[in-house]
């Protein structure tokens, strides 16, 4: 009979005296191996000294067995040691103790090797799967911008510094100048998945200071539809197919994905007059905090039956220079053609219309009191024929985080950053 090989950790021991079973575990199975001491002394000898969470390799007999997890046990003929775990390991895995996510994260190698770590992270793999598909399926080409750059588009307070031989440079906050070059470059419609990085100090469950956005930009559109309708597409095409390709992981995490029908699209105004029924008044010119945001979310859910919203009309005040606005004015309010989606009551993707024209497009910035000369490269790329165009800025991080209903963004990245972490 030909011999079954195995390996994988050593995730439960249980020593009979004369009979020990090993459980191992690796990505994919879980298997048990039974040890006699009658029959192979040496071996059960040897078996003795593994501790938990040691790798092992045995070779032997896969035998049917009734009481075994998978109706198999396997009955060992050799048996090799091949990396042995100190014990005892400083993270229980077993979900009977929990720590601190200081020490989770820490000691991440091994925090990883539970069914609910695995689960989130192959989760998060589909989700890429699932963006590179969509995009790629409408037209879109796959690019990488540079992630060192000279200076940033959006808030110069958010940039990293960084040395760069004499020079100083920083780290990109946005690939927002370079999606927009690539259609001033004549490509139609571009997406990259890369990382971002934001110098903010805020110590939220949704903020980290290197996240992974999903960017895209797309040329020709007639206005900001045009981009809220292929976001619609793309966010429920995910939310689809992880309902779909990811049933297992979905039950490990007990969660329930539903898709609407429909994302419904309420305006500035219009939120503001709902949020005001249920007793929170927001100023005229103010944006949605994250507490309103999160009731707006819930006033949604009731009204519409939606997880997903597209939140549009936002004053000029509270947008970039480079967000179009429209001719009229609401309220008195310049209110520009820009969107954002909130996803359970928390912001998953800001989108516009941008501003191509640049005669208006240099008024915009000197009303946000930036300096011509400091956007001139930006000015100029505009400057030879470019469609009308528009896109949207997503993070993979929180799509991840609140599909799974995670309670922290950081648990739904390997290693995560934030102002004071900056290890391992
Ligand atoms: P917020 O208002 O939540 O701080 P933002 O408006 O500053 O976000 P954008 O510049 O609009 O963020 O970035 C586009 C998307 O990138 C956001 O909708 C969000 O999904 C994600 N994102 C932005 N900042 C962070 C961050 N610090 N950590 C994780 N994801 C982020
Ligand atoms: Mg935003």
């Amino acid at each position: 009979m030909e011999k079954y090989k195995t390996q994988g950790y050593v995730f439960e021991i249980r020593n009979f005296g004369n009979l020990m079973f090993f459980i191992i575990r690796d990505q994919y199975k879980k298997e048990q191996i039974t040890f006699f001491k009658k029959e192979n002394p040496d071996l059960f000898n040897e078996a003795k000294k593994i501790t938990k969470e040691s790798v092992i390799s045995v070779i032997g007999e896969k035998k049917e067995s009734e009481q075994a997890m998978n109706g198999y046990e396997i009955i060992p003929e050799t048996l090799e040691i091949i990396s042995l775990a100190e014990a005892p390991v400083p993270l229980d895995i077993s979900g009977k103790i929990e720590s601190n996510f200081d020490s989770r994260i820490n000691y991440r190698y091994i925090d990883l090797r539970t069914p609910e770590n695995l689960a989130i992270f192959k989760v998060r793999s589909k989700i890429v799967r699932a963006t590179t598909e969509f995009f790629d399926n409408n037209g879109f080409i796959n690019i990488n911008t540079p992630k060192i750059v000279s200076n940033g588009v959006e808030s110069g307070s958010e940039l990293f510094e960084i040395k760069y031989f004499e020079k100083k440079a920083y780290l990109s906050q946005s690939p927002q100048i370079y999606k927009q070059m690539m259609i001033a470059g004549g490509f139609n419609k571009v997406y990259e998945i890369g990382e971002v990085f934001r110098a903010e100090k805020s110590h939220t469950t949704r903020h980290l200071t290197e996240f992974t956005g999903i960017d895209m930009e797309m040329g020709y559109i007639s206005d900001e539809n045009d981009v809220m309708d292929l976001l619609e597409k793309y966010i429920l095409y995910v939310l689809d197919y992880i309902k779909e390709n990811s049933k297992q992981e979905l039950e490990i995490l007990k969660v329930n994905i539903e898709v609407p029908e429909k994302i419904p699209r309420i305006t500035m105004a219009k939120a503001k007059e709902l949020l005001k029924e249920k007793g929170k008044n927001i100023p005229e010119n103010e944006d949605l905090d994250s507490e309103a945001e999160k009731l707006f979310g819930e006033i949604v859910k009731e009204k519409y039956n939606s997880d997903l919203v597209f939140l549009t009309e936002f004053p000029f005040s509270k947008r970039p220079f480079y967000h179009m606005c429209k001719d009229e004015r609401i309220n008195d309010l310049k209110i520009t053609k820009s969107f954002d989606l909130i996803y359970k009551g928390c912001e998953i993707s800001t989108g516009a219309q941008r501003e191509h024209r640049v005669e208006i497009l240099k008024k915009q910035m000197l009303e946000k009191d930036m300096s011509l000369e400091q956007m001139d490269y930006y000015v100029k790329m505009l400057s030879y024929g470019v469609p009308a165009h528009g896109g949207a800025g997503l993070g993979l991080d929180r799509i991840t985080q609140l599909l799974l209903n995670l309670q922290n963004v950081k648990e739904a990245v390997l290693l995560p950053r934030d102002p004071e972490k900056l290890t391992p």
